[in-house]
């Protein structure tokens, strides 16, 4: 279907073509679609903009990607089918690793989504083809088996569009993560390091963005930054600014 620039939710109609084309394609699994509808809704609470408290988070995970070891990007059917460009964009500029990491698991989807990450220029993708595999334990999903070189040795991963048990199971394996994520009261949330509270359409060219930015600081000023953040902090700062774009319907 062809949308009018127009249309007043034009931005949103157009994400969701996007998401049944690469349903289409197989890239996007079925249950990614329902998942989709659910962070529509949280956007919608939101007025579909990037709170000030996110952009705050924004920055700390910037810090945090600029300051770590080995930094790895998981990526789902969604994320790929939503954003390849500018992922790739972001683990160039930190640099990170992506690895494609999948709850609805099929190989077939897993290279789909490795070569659509190739095409927009991504050099390596871990997690295809993975000359050795580890388990994150306390993982009941597919997602359990992870890349040795990549998640398996991150000490700090990127996880837009996750779900809560590896959220929860990768902190506990000792990892720092960076959650993306629309709903602030979901698990994936709650237990991140640093939870973005935004749809990954926004958040990925702003944190690109910020990276820019920050990359010639310091690593004491980049510590500084990721020990002062208080995630369950940020998160009820999140709830009030959800909570007053309400208000002014009400
Ligand atoms: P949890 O398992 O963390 O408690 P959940 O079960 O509610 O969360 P899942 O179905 O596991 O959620 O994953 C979907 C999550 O992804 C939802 O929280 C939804 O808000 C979020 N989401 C979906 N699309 C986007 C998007 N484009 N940008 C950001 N977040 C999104
Ligand atoms: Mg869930």
């Amino acid at each position: 279907m062809r949308i009018s620039r127009n249309h007043p939710r034009f931005r949103s109609l157009e994400t969701r073509e996007r998401l049944v084309r690469a349903f289409q394609a197989g890239v996007v699994a079925p249950q990614g679609l329902i998942a989709h509808g659910r962070g529509e809704a949280f956007d919608y609470l939101f007025g579909e903009i990037t709170p000030k408290s996110s952009q705050a988070a924004s920055r700390v995970a910037a810090a945090l990607l600029l300051s770590a070891r080995n930094p790895v990007i998981s990526i789902n059917g969604n994320t790929a089918a939503l954003i390849a460009r500018d992922i790739v964009r972001l683990a160039h500029s930190v640099p990170a690793g992506l690895e494609v990491n999948l709850f609805h698991k099929s190989v077939a989807r897993e290279r789909r989504i490795a070569s659509l990450l190739k095409r927009n220029g991504a050099s390596r993708v871990f997690g295809v083809n993975a000359n050795f595999r580890s388990r994150v334990p306390g993982v009941a999903s597919p997602r359990r088996i992870v890349d040795a070189e990549g998640i398996g040795d991150a000490d700090v991963v990127l996880i837009p569009l996750e779900d809560g048990d590896r959220a929860e199971a990768l902190r506990k394996a000792g990892k720092m993560v960076i959650a993306i994520d629309l709903n602030p009261m979901s698990r994936t949330s709650r237990a991140a390091t640093i939870t973005i509270v935004d749809n990954i359409i926004r958040a990925i060219p702003e944190l690109v963005r910020v990276i820019m930015k920050m990359k010639p600081l310091s690593r004491t000023r980049l510590s500084a930054m990721v020990a002062n953040f208080d995630n369950e902090r940020n998160l009820r700062r999140v709830m009030k600014d959800m909570i007053r774009y309400m208000q002014g319907w009400a």
